[in-house]
């Protein structure tokens, strides 16, 4: 296991709590299975520090002052880039953020871990999607978005696995 000197969360397996900045990078965390929550609109920092600690999660940031906090070093993951691509490039790196850690386990949208949908629930809510039978549909219990390996889903693995590649190039 990874430790990352001063830290105080839980690395195994890693959670995380992403500014609201940062929506598109906390999606790709999910993709990928990892726990990354997103705060209420708007909540003050403060909050956002208080959450962290509770709930033992990474504060993923792009707002610099997080680090004026005292428990900055324990808690806080400031990411410079300048762009999501630099940003999930930094991560990785900080980190050795397996990015195949339990790919398509968790909601992209909503971060609820997800099921195996059954070929009734399919046909009553979706009907179009392929059923079980064929292909492993997975769902979502809150949001009701599925999940099944066509090209969308194909395209994300791809880029989970170029994202990975990063862990090498140091
Ligand atoms: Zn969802």
């Amino acid at each position: 296991m990874k430790v990352i000197e001063g830290s105080l969360c839980s690395l195994a397996p890693l959670r995380f709590l992403c500014d609201e900045m940062l929506n598109g990078l906390a999606q790709w965390l999910r993709v990928a299975g990892y726990d990354a929550s997103l705060p209420a609109r708007g909540s003050p920092d403060r909050q956002l520090v208080d959450q962290a600690r509770v709930e033992q999660r990474w504060i993923v940031t792009a707002d610099a002052d997080l680090l004026e906090f005292a428990c900055a070093p324990f808690y806080v993951l400031h990411l410079a880039g300048r762009d999501e691509q630099a940003r999930l490039r930094e991560l990785t790196r900080r980190l050795d953020l397996d990015w195949c850690f339990a790919p398509f386990s968790r909601c992209k949208n909503c971060n609820t871990p997800l099921y195996l949908a059954s070929d009734r629930e399919i046909r009553n809510f979706h009907p179009g999607v392929p059923e079980n039978g064929a292909r492993k549909v997975l769902a979502c219990s809150t949001c009701r978005q599925l999940y099944w390996e066509g090209s969308h889903v194909q395209r994300m693995r791809l880029r989970l696995e170029a994202m990975n590649s990063w862990r090498d190039a140091r």
